[in-house]
């Protein structure tokens, strides 16, 4: 489903990321962790297009992503994204929330839109919010309206950073049960998170960056239970937030 290749970034003289090559299949559950600054966050946006790459190259789906040929509008409808800070808009109501991009992008009726929203709010436990607008939510319910916004769009593949980074302790886990749930049903997931019991219960693979590289890229098994092969950079990451 997600393929890089050597993949580099340069913010002008700064090289944010280093040869980066992974690949995920459909159905796959990716949890990438690092320390800060160690280039998640461009990771992600590049794999989106959000940013774009000087080096390499990046596959969505078979499209490439670095082709400047490519229509990356209709690509990125298909990718749903998820943030550290919710951003939802903050001037409508929950449910346009959900049924905006539905109609401006893929042309959906209002009608249809208003179904597919509703099913959403229902499966992320917010089923009579969708009136309110998104400042009278907390912020776990106002990231399960991001997700389910995502979800709207009848993603191929989800990239999720730091969805609960933000979040007071309380809430977190009500952000995870629906990523849980997500993973379980099969959706391809890339999350940046270092949420390491998420990591264990549901990812499939972890990868451990570190400034600009892919320093791991293994089994969750291996990464959590073999600890002593993997690198000193990720041995001393662990045991900070283990
Ligand atoms: P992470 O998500 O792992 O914390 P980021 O991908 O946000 O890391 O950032 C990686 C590095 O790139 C950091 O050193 C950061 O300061 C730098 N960086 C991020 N965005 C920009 C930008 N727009 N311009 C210049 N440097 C940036
Ligand atoms: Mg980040």
């Amino acid at each position: 489903m997600i393929e890089l290749n050597n993949v580099s970034k340069w913010y002008g003289e700064f090289k944010v990321l280093d040869q980066c090559s992974t690949s995920v299949a459909t159905g796959e559950v990716v949890v990438v962790c690092g320390p800060s600054g160690s280039g998640k966050s461009t990771l992600i946006k590049t794999i989106n297009a959000l940013e774009p790459l000087q080096q390499g190259e990046i596959y969505i789906d078979g499209k490439a992503v670095h082709d400047p040929s490519t229509n990356l509008s209709a690509l990125r409808a298909r990718v749903g994204m998820v943030f550290q800070h919710f951003e939802l808009f903050p001037h409508i109501s929950v449910m346009q929330n959900l049924t905006l991009a539905q109609e401006r992008v893929l042309g959906r009726s209002t009608e249809e839109a208003t179904v597919r929203g509703v099913a959403l709010l229902d499966r992320v436990g917010l089923g009579n919010h969708a009136d309110k607008f998104p400042g009278q939510l907390s912020g776990g319910q106002q990231q399960r309206v991001a997700i389910a916004r995502a979800l709207a769009m009848d993603p191929i593949v989800m990239l999720f950073d730091e969805p609960t980074s933000a979040l007071d302790p309380e809430m977190v886990g009500e952000v995870l049960d629906v990523m849980v749930g997500l993973a379980r049903e099969g959706m391809t997931m890339i999350c940046v998170s270092h949420e390491m019991g998420f990591a264990k219960e549901v990812s499939d693979r972890v990868i451990f960056m570190d400034q600009g590289r892919i320093v791991e890229d293994c089994s969750t098994d291996h990464f959590f239970r073999q600890t002593q092969t993997l690198s000193a950079r990720a041995q001393d990451f662990l045991s900070k937030i283990l």
